[in-house]
């Protein structure tokens, strides 16, 4: 029983403001948005960790969400936005399935809280 929340989105089995999908990853909205334009891109298959996809040597996933996440930031009309990628407890990830946070509509600060 996989009880992962992004693999349920993933999978159709959780619903979620969808704003882009293909045959690797989902984009999203975020439900506990942090800035005016909060999304988020997960892969479809199951991965911890960002960690985890470059060990496996899937820079090309690595790559593929970057690349989708600055597609959803210009779809969005944030041409100067920022990614985020958390990773691990202490990097501030809470949800166990590989993402990345694409945060504008406003002036962001550092450093990072
Ligand atoms: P992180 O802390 O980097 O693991 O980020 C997890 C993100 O997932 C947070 O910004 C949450 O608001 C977001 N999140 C959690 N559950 C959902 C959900 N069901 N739909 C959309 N976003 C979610
Ligand atoms: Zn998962």
């Amino acid at each position: 029983m996989n009880d992962c929340i992004f693999c349920k989105i993933s999978a159709g089995e959780v619903p979620a403001e969808e704003l882009y999908r293909d045959d690797d990853v989902v984009g999203i909205v975020d439900v506990n948005p942090q800035a005016p334009k909060h999304m988020l891109v997960l892969t479809r298959k199951h991965y911890g960790t960002m960690s985890e996809i470059v060990e496996r040597g899937d820079e090309e996933l690595a790559g593929h969400m970057v690349a989708v996440a600055t597609k959803l930031a210009r779809k969005a009309g944030i041409p100067e936005y920022r990614l985020v990628v958390n990773t691990g407890a202490e990097g501030g990830q809470t949800v166990d399935h590989v993402h990345v946070h694409v945060l504008g509509g406003r002036q962001m600060t550092w450093p990072p809280g």
